[in-house]
């Protein structure tokens, strides 16, 4: 689609919604608006295409299809069946995994269903600490996961913030927990998903990677892909992979019985079928060459920007990235988190706060931002914008006065409008 359609095909969506609704009609353009203008920065945030956005917004959410492919438990299921198996093999081939479960509803439905396929209540579970990387999922006290089971964290090294993995043998033998869940959400470097299953497998643990950040670069071999090494591997749709919000979960053949039973009925009810046709949609363009330069474009934006930011003398949790996605650390006497997201914010750039490994300060308030390019490379930003935004960043984290902010402001919509997104608004 050009400008001029895309301008086209969503007026008209949001005329659909004015005559029924115009309130949501109103906030939806507005929404568009903001998208368009800002620098989306959000290491777990993309843009989708216009074909992944109309099969979300199609007739298949009208249908009920409890049940699989072939199995269910409606009639009328002939033509969702076919969009479920497009999903399902497609995701087979991007993953090269024995079988793919399309239809948990999240990333962290994803993750229930591994739990419930593995562990009973009481039984112990590794995950790393959430100020070090982990996901809420993976044993926060305030988590389902936290509450279920006996959690164990592990944690980055305090001199190299790098994943401890010595440690984490040596807890493995002490604890014997039943599934070690690796895999983060904040962890800016490569995670050795070889060894944690080896150090899994030596105390007869099962292994459950949670690849919901690097996925796209998984996909395309620009990360190291744990589908070999781990029982069960799970993932969002929406982050690199660039699909519908959603999640999935991969596993081995002797596994997939179980692991299907265990998303539905374990946890689901009735699949989203319009987010498994979109699941569908965003998978075949993961296999076209273009989405592989696309991840080679992120991953050399990344370095680009870290390294634009540690010449302005920021500080990089772990030093450095080898993935999408970074972390400041601000500092226990710098601006924390919460200010400098806020103070990002009105300037238009949206990141998000985040704890950095042996923070001081609570979740809620944080000592770093993380910063991420999936979406900034969706718009087609490159190296001379990288630079352009580590100099913006810097400007504001530096100044107290809001007229720099609302200056900064203006340049990311220049910025911004020479990336045109989703049409005119
Ligand atoms: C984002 C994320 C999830 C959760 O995904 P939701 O779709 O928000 O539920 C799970 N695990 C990790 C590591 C994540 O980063």
């Amino acid at each position: 689609m050009n400008q001029h359609e895309r301008t086209a095909f969503f007026s008209f969506l949001e005329t659909a919604v004015r005559q029924a609704d115009p309130e949501v009609a109103t906030a939806l353009a507005s929404e568009r608006r903001r998208e368009n203008e800002g620098l989306e920065l959000i290491a777990s945030e993309n843009f989708v295409s216009p074909a992944v956005l109309a099969a979300m917004g199609s007739v298949m959410t009208n249908k009920y299809a409890e049940g699989y492919p072939a199995t269910r438990y409606y009639g009328g299921c002939e033509f969702v069946d076919v969009v479920e198996e497009l999903a399902r093999n497609r995701a087979k081939q991007l993953f090269g995994c024995d079988h793919a479960n399309v239809q948990p509803h999240s990333g962290a439905q994803a993750n229930m269903s591994v739990y419930l396929a593995t562990c009973q209540p009481g039984e112990v579970v590794f995950g790393m600490d959430l100020s070090h990387g982990g996901h809420l999922t993976h044993g926060h006290p305030l988590n389902y996961s936290g509450k279920t089971f006996k959690v164990v964290h592990y944690l980055v090294r305090q001199d190299t913030e790098t994943i401890d993995y010595d440690a984490l043998r040596d807890l493995a033998r002490q604890h014997r927990p039943k599934l070690i869940v690796c895999g983060a959400s904040a962890y800016p470097r490569t995670i050795d998903f070889k060894l944690i299953a080896d150090i899994a497998h030596e105390s007869s643990s099962m292994v459950m990677a949670d690849i919901a950040h690097i996925a796209g670069m998984v996909a395309v071999g620009l990360h190291p892909s744990p589908v070999p090494h781990c029982e069960y591997v799970t993932t969002t749709t929406h982050k690199t992979l660039r699909g519908p919000r959603g999640g999935m979960v991969m596993c081995k053949a002797e596994l997939a019985e179980a692991l299907d039973k265990a998303v539905f009925p374990g946890v689901q009810g009735g699949p989203l079928m319009h987010i498994i046709a979109a699941k569908a949609v965003a998978f075949a363009e993961a296999l076209q060459p273009v989405y592989r330069e696309y991840i080679v474009e992120l991953l050399e934006n990344a370095k680009v920007l870290c390294a634009s930011l540690q010449e302005f003398g920021w500080r990089m949790v772990s030093g450095g990235t080898d993935t999408h996605l970074m972390l400041i650390n601000l500092g226990a006497d710098g601006i924390s988190g919460k200010k400098a997201e806020d103070r990002l914010g009105k300037a238009g750039i949206t990141v998000n706060k985040n704890t950095v490994p042996f923070d001081t300060r609570k979740p809620y308030i944080g000592s770093g931002v993380r910063i991420g390019t999936p979406a900034v490379t969706t718009r087609g930003m490159g190296r001379n914008e990288m630079k352009t935004i580590a100099k913006l960043i810097d400007r504001v984290l530096r100044s107290e006065d809001e007229a720099v902010w609302a200056q900064v402001k203006g340049e990311v919509e220049e910025l911004a409008r020479a990336f045109p997104l989703y049409g005119q608004v």
